[in-house]
């Protein structure tokens, strides 16, 4: 590990720019493309997100996010709540599934999916979600 941080916010939605600009900043000393910096920047943006509007859905919780930067360039951010949990992991990251009706698309797994090397998703029921990404 050459550096590492966390950060810790309620679940407003204002925060999530809060977020995205903390990572993007915290991986500036690992002298990224725009590409990468804007890639991670919006995977965060969606698990983010996520925990706003899923975990949270009907109260104010702590958001956690914690980055780490290795040697070799790879890059980990976990992104964890306390709120609801997800009952059914593997079918939640299926893309187009949605519990949150016809606001949502049911693409933001999809998205992390494609713009990380990596997304692990841990997960219980009335605990919490950890969503762990990788580049
Ligand atoms: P979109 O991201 O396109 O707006 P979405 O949030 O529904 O829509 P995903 O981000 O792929 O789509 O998430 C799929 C589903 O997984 C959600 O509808 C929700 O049921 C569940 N989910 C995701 N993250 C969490 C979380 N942190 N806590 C609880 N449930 C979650
Ligand atoms: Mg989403």
């Amino acid at each position: 590990k050459t550096n590492s941080m966390k950060l810790q916010f309620v679940s407003r939605s204002a925060n999530e720019g809060f977020a995205r600009t903390a990572v993007s900043g915290f991986l500036a000393s690992l002298d990224p493309t725009v590409e990468e910096l804007a890639d991670i920047k919006t995977a965060v943006s969606e698990a983010v997100t996520n925990c706003i509007v899923h975990a949270y859905a009907d109260r104010i919780g702590i958001v956690y996010i914690a980055a780490d930067l290795y040697a070799d360039g790879r890059v980990v951010i976990r992104i964890r709540d306390k709120g609801c949990g997800i009952p059914d992991v593997e079918k939640a990251m299926e893309p187009l599934f949605t519990t949150g009706g016809e606001d949502r698309a049911g693409l933001g797994f999809a998205v992390m999916q494609s713009l990380m090397d990596k997304v692990r998703v841990r997960s219980q029921v009335g605990k919490g979600t950890t969503v762990t990404l990788e580049r």
